[in-house]
């Protein structure tokens, strides 16, 4: 008969995408022996662009850096200047441009696959993270002094704090009773590349239709990232279209504003939600990234405020450690979700008021946007502050 493996931990953080490694990297010279658990094999990256990408602001990106895992991403990032929204059934435009906050750039757009590896390679190379993939858990026992987490295998990994960055269906979330309910918005984003007509000159676009928005997000490469949010009722139809009739759907939802374009990639739909936990901590747990809360992915802030909670996390062990004091009780995680809730909270409230206010063709609200638009680009107080917060800061 085989023996059961212990092994133990100081932190297990169950989900090894972009917001766990993150977690484990920023914990890295903390002293503390960290396991990352990850049921499936990443994605490699490879010379095609991969179709998941995400707007990455600037305190992501200085999150990163502090990590090491910069060089790496920045190879393939597109850095992008200018923001152009617009509304499609009105006069509604507004301009964002980096120069207004006296900086170089908004963001950048980045694969997802190429964020994940360069966070891995970073975790991989710190003798204290031992990445633990591929690893499937059976069963997850949090209420005692060392909580543990029983793999298929057999395994046994013990550790004073299991984190779920497990997303938004997760595991440790369902393991530790916290409740979560999340509400469909009706709607899939489909995602694709594609090459256009006209240069994208850095800009992230994006037109808010009737039936939702859509993004043109500027590629290192000249190519650009679609993210078209459409009701449930018109994906299976539009992924159904020849790729001709889909570029030309594209086109015209666009308003043509980068010219014809020319399908590059397979296309994918994503449903889309939102939902947020009461409570981000227990005893030996905390809940980060998606497994906390999710947002519509208009204005692409959901991975941003995963990698903010990732730091305020690591921020609340890291001073708890200095302090001599214990780094996994209760009240310091405490602070963990003190810092990050009401922020959190906040966006995914503005993001289902943005999609509530955007997806409709009612005359009133179409006035009211289209007021609130000029407004906002026309009042430099007000647009700098929208600015500051989309960057994360
Ligand atoms: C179409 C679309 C566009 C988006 N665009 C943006 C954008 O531009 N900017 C932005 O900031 N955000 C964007 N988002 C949101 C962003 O993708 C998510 O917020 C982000 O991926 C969350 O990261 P995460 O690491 O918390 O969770 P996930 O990315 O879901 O990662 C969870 C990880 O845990 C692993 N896992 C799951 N269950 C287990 C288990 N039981 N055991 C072990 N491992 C497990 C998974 O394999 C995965 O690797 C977008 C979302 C969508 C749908």
């Amino acid at each position: 008969m085989s023996e059961t493996t212990r092994q133990r931990y100081d932190v297990l953080i169950v989900g090894g995408g972009m917001v766990g490694l993150t977690l484990a990297n920023l914990l890295r010279d903390s002293g503390l022996k960290t396991g990352v658990v990850e049921k499936i094999e990443p994605r490699a990256v490879t010379d095609e662009i991969d179709i998941r990408v995400s707007a990455i602001n600037r305190a992501s990106s200085e999150i990163f850096k502090t990590i090491g895992a910069w060089p790496e991403m920045a190879v393939r990032a597109c850095a992008y200047g200018d923001m152009h929204v617009w509304d499609a059934t009105g006069a509604g435009v507004i301009h964002f441009d980096s120069a207004e906050v006296g900086l170089d750039t908004l963001g950048y757009i980045i694969e997802n696959t190429v964020i994940q590896q360069a966070l891995q390679h970073c975790a991989l190379q710190a003798e204290n993270i031992d990445w633990l993939c591929p690893a499937s858990i059976s069963t997850i026992t949090l209420d005692a002094d060392w909580p543990s987490l029983r793999l298929e295998d057999g395994r046994i990994l013990e550790a004073r704090l299991i984190v779920g960055a497990d997303g938004a269906r997760s595991q440790v979330r369902a393991a530790a009773n916290i409740e979560f309910e999340r509400i469909p918005y009706q709607q899939h984003a489909i995602v694709c590349t594609v090459e256009t007509e006209l240069p994208h000159a850095e800009t992230a676009w994006q037109c808010f239709t009737p039936d939702g928005p859509l993004a043109f997000l500027p590629l290192i490469n000249g190519q650009s990232s679609i993210v078209w949010s459409l009701e449930e009722s018109k994906v299976a139809a539009m992924l159904a279209l020849d790729e001709a009739a889909f570029c030309c759907e594209l086109e015209q939802a666009f308003e043509y504003q980068l010219g014809s374009v020319e399908l590059v990639s397979e296309r994918a739909a994503f449903p889309l939600g939102h939902g947020h936990v009461g409570q981000y901590v227990q005893n030996g747990l905390a809940l980060v990234g998606d497994a906390a809360h999710n947002i519509h992915p208009l204005a692409g802030q959901g991975a941003n405020l995963g990698f903010l909670d990732a730091a305020a996390l690591a921020e609340v062990i890291t001073q708890a450690l200095i302090a001599k004091r214990q780094w996994y009780a209760l009240h310091t995680l405490r602070k963990y979700e003190r810092a990050r809730k009401g922020e959190n909270r906040l966006m995914e409230s503005a993001m289902t008021g943005f999609k509530l206010l955007f997806s409709n063709n009612n005359p009133l609200l179409s006035t009211v946007r289209n007021t609130g638009l000029v407004m906002v680009d026309q009042v430099p107080l007000i647009k700098q502050q929208f600015i500051r917060h989309a960057m994360g800061g």
